[in-house]
């Protein structure tokens, strides 16, 4: 495929979802459309140029030595890179070489891992706090355990170099998106009465955009609507 047709193509969807994303925040009786974070796991580097070309300037990724290629990759570009797989604490450093926002703080251990390397670094780093929608709760798959979020979110906020901006959630599936962002959004409204300062919900991807801004997220990650069906195997 030229650059040209993969630009058009790129386009093309990106205007697609602006739209589904501007009905979906009418609909929902909001006035501000969520930020638009676009997934390009899987996606070459010359993809998120064309998307920064087109405007987008949040991009997200899950593992870090192929997010730590591109972002070297697309050094001039003025993006703001998401991580949003999970990190392993020995990692803690590495992301931070990369990463303006780590959305899936899950544990403590995390927490106090990242703390440590930014402090070494002598700086602060913006993080979100990945709660699990799963019922039941399912090991291993991200986010912690509703129960334990509002303690988390308490321990992370104790640690100076971390900047707890919000939660980040991705809904069950196979499952009802529309029940789990509505307890999704029971959990923030609970944990804002204790915990000031968290104005990020990120929630909502290609398939359940709508039931995430009908339930209050304030960022959608979006990757195969924007730019097409990635490899199974990832
Ligand atoms: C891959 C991924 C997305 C994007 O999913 P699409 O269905 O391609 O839009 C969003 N959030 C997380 C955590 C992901 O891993």
């Amino acid at each position: 495929m030229s650059d040209d047709t993969r630009r058009a193509e790129i386009a093309h969807n990106l205007v697609e979802v602006q739209n589904r994303i501007a009905v979906a925040t009418v609909l929902a009786g909001r006035e501000v459309p969520p930020q638009l974070v676009v997934v390009t796991k899987t996606f070459p580097a010359t993809d998120i140029a064309i998307l920064a070309e087109l405007g987008v300037r949040d991009i997200a990724e899950n593992r870090g030595q192929e997010a730590r290629r591109k972002f070297e990759e697309c050094s001039g570009l003025d993006l703001r890179w998401h991580m949003i797989g999970q990190v392993q604490r020995k990692k803690a450093a590495s992301v931070l070489s990369w990463a303006d926002l780590i959305e899936t703080v899950d544990r403590l251990e995390l927490a106090d891992s990242l703390h440590r390397a930014a402090t070494t670094l002598d700086r602060t780093v913006d993080v979100l706090l990945q709660v699990s929608l799963d019922e039941p709760f399912r090991e291993g798959r991200g986010g912690c355990r509703p129960i334990d979020l509002e303690a988390l979110a308490h321990h992370a906020m104790s640690l100076d170099a971390l900047k707890v901006r919000g939660v980040m959630a991705v809904a069950p599936f196979p499952g009802d998106p529309d029940q789990a962002f509505d307890r999704l959004a029971k959990m923030v409204h609970a944990l804002r009465d204790s915990v000031p300062g968290l104005e990020v919900v990120s929630a909502g991807m290609s398939g359940d955009l709508e039931a995430a801004i009908a339930h209050g997220a304030t960022q959608v990650r979006i990757g195969g609507s924007i730019l097409g069906a990635r490899p199974l195997v990832q």
